[in-house]
C-alpha cells in the first residue's frame, strides 16, 4: 500500500503568494499526474490564527526572516501567511483532490509553530497523523509539496522516527532555499530516505 502525502500546496507558498517558494506552481501537474498510482493520499495545510506568533508583524520591532528565541528554541519570524479561511491558505486551485481522503491542519495554536505533519516544533502536540496512517495500514509514504527544505523535510523526520519507510519525490517538491535543501538531502540519505523522481514511482 503506498501512500501520498502533498505538503502545504497552499497558495501563499506559490510565486504570488505571501511566502513565496521559487516555481512552487511547477509542482501542481506533477502531483496531479503521480495521484493514480496512490492507494491513499492525505494532504496538509499550514492554518494559523492571525496572531500566530510565528509572523514578525506579530512582534514589535522585528522583520520577516528574523530569528527569535521563542520557547527556549530558536524561531524564524515568517511574513503573515496561510491565515485560516483566506485565500492564500488555500490549496492551490489546480491541484486536483478529487481522491484525497483527509486534509490535516497544522500550525493552528498560536503559541508554536508546527512544520512537521506530525508534531508542532516542540513536539509537545501530535497532529494525529501517525494515529490515522497506522489506522490505515500505511508503511510506505511518499512525501511531495512545499517546502522541501521547511515542511516537507520536518514531516519526512518525524515519520522516519515514528517507524514509516519513507520516499522523497523531489521533482514534485521545491524548496525556499536550494542551499539549505543541499545539506538537508544529506541528511535525508543519512537517514534512509529513498530519494526519488515521479517517473520511478
Ligand atoms: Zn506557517
Amino acid at each position: 500500500m503506498k501512500t501520498l502525502l502533498v505538503i502545504d500546496v497552499q497558495n501563499d507558498f506559490m510565486p504570488s503568494g505571501s511566502l513565496a517558494v521559487p516555481d512552487g506552481d511547477n509542482i501542481v501537474p506533477v502531483i496531479n499526474s503521480i495521484q493514480d498510482k496512490f492507494d491513499l493520499i492525505v494532504a496538509t495545510q499550514d492554518w494559523h490564527p492571525k496572531t500566530h506568533s510565528s509572523f514578525a508583524v506579530n512582534h514589535d520591532n522585528k522583520s520577516n526572516f528574523d530569528s527569535i528565541e521563542w520557547r527556549g528554541k530558536l524561531q524564524t519570524l515568517w511574513p503573515e501567511h496561510c491565515v485560516q479561511g483566506s485565500k492564500g491558505a488555500e490549496l492551490h486551485p489546480e491541484l486536483d483532490t478529487t481522491k484525497y481522503e483527509a486534509i490535516f491542519r497544522k500550525g493552528t495554536d498560536i503559541n508554536i509553530d508546527s512544520y512537521s505533519a506530525f508534531y508542532d516544533n516542540n513536539h509537545l502536540k501530535a497532529t494525529g497523523l501517525t494515529g490515522y496512517l497506522k489506522e490505515k495500514e500505511a508503511k510506505k509514504l511518499y512525501f511531495c509539496g512545499l517546502a522541501s527544505d521547511i515542511c516537507v523535510y520536518f514531516s519526512i523526520r518525524d515519520a522516519i522516527q515514528e517507524g514509516f519507510e519513507c520516499y522523497f519525490i523531489e521533482d514534485a517538491a521545491k524548496s525556499l532555499d536550494l542551499e539549505v535543501f543541499e545539506t538537508i538531502k544529506i541528511k535525508m540519505v543519512a537517514m534512509g530516505v529513498h530519494i526519488i523522481t515521479s517517473e520511478a514511482i
